[in-house]
Order: C-alpha cells, then sequence, then structure tokens
C-alpha cells in the first residue's frame, strides 16, 4: 500500500506505523464510569469494514503524524491530512 505523507510525498506504508482509530476521545477521569470508560477506551477498539480515519506515523521518514481516510474493504485512500491542525493551516 502507499500513502502519500503531506511532507514527504508517496511512500510505502512500511515506512509509516499505523496507531488505530483517529478520531478516538480520551475519557474524563473525573466522570462517575471513568474506569469502565478508560477500559474501554484502551481495549475496545471498533474495527469497521469500509472507510475509516487512522491515525499514523511517519516513522521512517519526516515523523508526522498524519490521518488517513482509508477504506478498509479496498485499501483505497481518499485522504491524507497533517493529524495537528497547525501544521494543517500550514499546508494549505
Ligand atoms: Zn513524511
Amino acid at each position: 500500500m502507499r500513502i502519500k505523507c503531506p511532507y514527504c510525498g508517496e511512500r510505502d506504508s512500511q515506512e509509516l506505523s499505523f496507531l488505530g482509530q483517529a478520531d478516538l476521545v480520551r475519557p474524563d477521569p473525573d466522570g462517575t464510569d471513568a474506569q469502565q470508560a478508560f477500559h474501554d477506551y484502551v481495549h475496545i477498539r471498533p474495527n469497521p469494514a469500509g472507510v475509516n480515519r487512522e491515525l499514523w506515523l511517519h516513522a521512517h521518514g519526516c515523523r508526522s503524524w498524519i490521518i488517513v481516510e482509508r477504506n478498509t474493504l479496498t485499501h483505497a485512500i481518499s485522504s491524507v491530512e497533517y493529524a495537528s491542525p497547525r501544521f494543517r493551516e500550514k499546508a494549505q
């Protein structure tokens, strides 16, 4: 699979590390159900078939954190952007 890093350009996916879902929200540690919420946050992850937003690190390149929108059935990539809004603004 080839992924187009916003900084380096198109690279083989072996240069990057997959780090999971891009849009997970860390639970409130002071919440009444914090223990269960953190259990689910750490151990219960969705495994969608279809379009998915994923967090990747260009570990063997520029070390940018990027969000890849990818169809898990076809591996077709529809978008790639910096994970940090600060870098997204600079790229435009
Ligand atoms: Zn890169």
